[in-house]
């Protein structure tokens, strides 16, 4: 028996491999029938990129990822308002990189597979729910229909982890009365172009304009990623869908754009030369007031999805995953470990969900301004400098 792990994203990956260097064994199921390089950048933080590296990846991120230097924030002029540095500039002992969530996916994929065996994942397979025994004592019991022949199966485990995204069916058997994704009223667009470097060539910018904002970074191979984030409506329940594979059109985004001229970087080409254009809601949820139950617990997305504005998601749903490994490691850990996991991740978590919404909404137009708002939300997500470079590391030994 082994830990069935519902979902290969960044998150589940992580875990298979965390558990996999903890001496535990899993498998992975995921219910795309093949897994392609889907979506374009996103960053990893020192605090994730540690992880990362203690699992044996550092080389692997370091060829992959544009290790950045600086995040500027301008005016549409291209007017400098504040900048700081970030990763090893910063003092972290580990660099931030700007990297493709498809490229890191496939990273992780290959590592799981060369490590855990060619079968460790299981694709065109979905879980659709599960069940425990009173007590917890027994393991519990995945159920997963598989999409091709449309068989539903079951598959024994000592535990569930459900690390299965947004749209989560392990946390929807968890919490039925779960309500709707709350949307920010923010209208995201996504996409990679080919372009020139700018400013250093390892800055993130992120110029704002009123109701319309740009965050633009480069993630190699001469590829420079790009989010636009434009107010449509007023904050409120999602109604609609939420999906990462909706196409956007150039033509509706480039409007907002049309006119800002920073001078270092041309926007309306940028966007203009884009290939595929992805198309988002900017939602989040509530925090949960508990996770799991048993044997069976959640992580990244599936728990605690949240505002990208503080680049934190898939850094997070990686540290979710280093600690659950290591606390289903413990003597006793698949009963034990998952209420463990759950203390130390859920509030810290909860805190970054609350920090990147706070974020949003206080926006910040002055130096000073910016400087007290990412200071406050290095505090409040505990990513301090000092902290992570001193915190023990997470490698059971
Ligand atoms: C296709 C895709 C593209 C994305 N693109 C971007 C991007 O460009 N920029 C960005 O910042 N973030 C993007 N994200 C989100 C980002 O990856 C996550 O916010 C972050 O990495 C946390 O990851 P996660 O592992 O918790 O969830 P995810 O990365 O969402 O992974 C969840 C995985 O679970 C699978 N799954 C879902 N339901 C089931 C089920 N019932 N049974 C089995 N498997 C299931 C999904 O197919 C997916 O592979 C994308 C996510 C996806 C799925």
């Amino acid at each position: 028996m082994s830990v069935v792990i519902a979902g290969a994203g960044i998150g589940g990956l992580t875990a298979a491999l965390s558990l996999h260097a903890a001496g535990i064994g899993a498998t992975v199921v995921e219910s795309a029938r093949e897994i392609r390089p889907l979506g374009v950048g996103i960053n990893l933080l020192p605090h994730a990129v540690r992880e990362l590296t203690e699992l044996g990846l550092g080389d692997g991120l370091a060829d992959l990822g544009v290790a950045t230097a600086e995040n500027v924030y301008a005016d549409r002029h291209g007017r400098r308002i504040f900048s700081e540095p970030r990763g090893m500039a910063q003092g972290y002992r580990w660099p931030q990189y700007s990297i493709h969530r498809g490229e890191l996916q496939l990273l992780l994929l290959a590592a799981v597979r060369e490590r855990l065996g060619p079968d460790a994942v299981r694709t065109g397979a979905r879980v659709t729910g599960f069940e425990q025994g009173p007590g917890d004592a027994d393991g519990v019991r995945v159920r997963v229909l598989d999409r091709a022949t449309g068989t539903a199966g079951e598959q024994d485990a000592e535990a569930l982890i459900g690390a299965d995204g947004l749209h989560s069916a392990v946390r929807a058997e968890l919490h039925p009365d779960d309500g709707p994704l709350l949307w920010s009223g923010i209208r995201m667009w996504r996409g990679t172009a080919r372009a020139a470097p700018f400013l250093t060539g390892r800055s993130a910018a992120i110029v704002s304009d009123g109701d319309a904002e740009l965050i633009a970074y480069p993630i190699g191979r001469d590829r420079i990623n790009w989010v636009c984030l434009v107010r449509v409506a007023e904050p409120g329940p999602l109604t609609g869908d939420a999906g990462w594979n909706r196409a956007g059109r150039v033509a509706d985004v480039l409007p907002y754009y049309q006119d800002w001229a920073l001078g270092w970087l041309d926007v309306p080409a940028l966007l203009a030369a884009s290939g595929e254009i992805l198309e988002y809601p900017m939602v989040d949820r509530d925090p949960l007031p508990s996770w799991g139950r048993g044997r069976v617990t959640l992580l990244g997305d599936a728990a605690h999805p949240m505002y990208p504005v503080g680049a934190n998601g898939a850094s997070q749903a990686i540290v979710d995953a280093r600690v659950l490994a290591y606390e289903l490691s413990a003597p006793d850990g698949p009963r034990s470990g998952p209420a463990r996991y759950e203390a130390a991740r859920r509030d810290a978590t909860a805190a970054v969900v609350r920090a990147n919404r706070a974020m949003h909404r206080d926006g910040g137009r002055g130096p000073r301004e910016l400087a007290r708002i990412t200071d406050t939300y290095r505090r409040a997500t505990g990513s301090e400098v000092e902290t992570l470079n001193t915190r023990p590391s997470l490698t059971r030994r």
